[in-house]
């Protein structure tokens, strides 16, 4: 995929675009998108990385509810946090979420490889990635990016 110059919020925009169709059944969708600058980035691991998220994130609301994208800068880098109002992850699992094949979904139903192949994207992106969750209200992914992005 190609490295360029490009921005985060419309990396999120297009994602939302594609996912839009079969998330809107599971969850209202709230962005607070900030001003930040253009990295040096590739957009189209990210738009992965924020189809991954956006799927587990709607897979994870039992009935209905709400996933939130907001993203920020600050002098350093740029933050995005996706966040839901699904089940949460119990905290003695997580430590093994980002691991290839780990997966609580039904047979068929998951792989367990979107959280290890988004921690690679990140990773290669000098970023880091961290969870937040409370079982029964929900999850928070959050997602750092230095505003050097990419290296050359
Ligand atoms: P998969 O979606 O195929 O199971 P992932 O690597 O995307 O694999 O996620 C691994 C596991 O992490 C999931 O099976 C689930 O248990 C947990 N998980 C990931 N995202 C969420 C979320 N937003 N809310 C609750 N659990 C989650
Ligand atoms: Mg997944």
């Amino acid at each position: 995929a190609s490295v360029k110059e490009a921005n985060i919020n419309e990396s999120i925009k297009a994602t939302l675009k594609v996912v839009w169709n079969e998330l809107k059944y599971k969850s209202e969708i709230q962005t607070e998108l900030g001003d930040i600058p253009d990295i040096r980035c590739s957009p189209g691991q990210l738009n992965q990385v924020f189809m991954n998220l956006l799927v587990n994130a709607a897979q994870a609301i039992p009935e209905r509810g709400t996933i939130t994208i907001k993203t920020e800068a600050n002098a350093s880098e740029i933050i995005i946090r996706i966040s839901d109002t699904g089940t949460g992850i119990p905290e003695d699992q997580l430590s093994q979420i980002f691991t290839p094949f780990y997966t609580t979904k039904p047979v068929g139903q998951g792989t367990g490889l979107g959280l290890s192949i988004i921690y690679g994207i990140i990773q290669k992106h000098n970023g880091n990635i961290a969870v937040e969750s409370e079982v029964g209200v929900g999850t928070t992914f959050i997602i750092r990016l230095p505003l050097e992005g990419m290296s050359a």
